[in-house]
């Protein structure tokens, strides 16, 4: 079925097994409301067949770069900002970060997609976000997320993050609903390696944001 995925995964290692405390977001049928679940209690493994944009660390300590800021005073979400910031600092290159980050304090714009594929094509951003379940959510949100300042010529999505709570709340999230009071603290590493892993033959425009 159709879901939102919050991977947070601790792979296998030497004498150790691998560690899923992912979360997943899907429509409850029985409300039309959003569902969070734990992944590890519905199913034994790691896999999964969704769209995914990935951070790998290696989960050593280090420095990292830590993001604080309080009231949006622009259009952009907090993952925009940084990545047009990002673009524009170094307009040759192409950077590209992951982390965590926690909206402390406001609500925010997720959507979750339905659990049935729709039944008609999906050919523009418009029919996109109509077959979406758009929700707005309560902070604490933690939210997984990956950026590219630009496009190495992968066909990526630039910009993706998903948000779990521990009040049941999560999904896709878009941006602050409450940019006055709204407050965000993240940690941030930059990636060294970029890797596209079963990309489509044929590609499109619509839906990457
Ligand atoms: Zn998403």
């Amino acid at each position: 079925m159709n879901a939102e995925l919050i991977p947070l995964v601790l792979t296998e290692a030497e004498g150790r097994p691998a560690v899923n405390s992912s979360y997943f977001s899907s429509i409850n049928p029985a409300d039309g409301q959003c569902l969070q679940e734990r992944y590890s209690d519905k199913f034994s493994d790691c896999k999964f067949a969704l769209l995914g944009n990935l951070y790998a660390s290696e989960g050593k300590p280090g420095k990292v770069i830590e993001v604080h800021a309080k009231k949006r005073t622009g259009d952009y979400s907090i993952v925009t900002a940084l990545r047009k910031t990002l673009e524009v600092e170094y307009p040759d290159k192409s950077l590209a970060l992951g982390g965590t980050f926690i909206i402390q304090k406001g609500k925010a714009k997720i959507h979750i997609m339905p659990r049935e594929f729709s039944s008609c094509p999906l050919d523009t951003d418009e029919a996109v976000n109509n077959w979406l379940k758009h929700f707005e959510v309560n902070a604490p949100l933690i939210c997984q997320s990956v950026l590219v300042s630009k496009d190495p010529g992968l066909d990526l999505r630039v910009e993706h993050t998903h948000c779990f709570s521990h009040h049941g709340e999560g999904g896709h999230y878009y941006i602050d609903t409450t940019p006055d009071s709204v407050e965000y603290l993240g940690y941030f590493m930059p990636a060294e390696f970029i890797y596209r892993i079963d990309r489509p033959k044929e590609t499109h425009t619509v839906g990457r944001d």
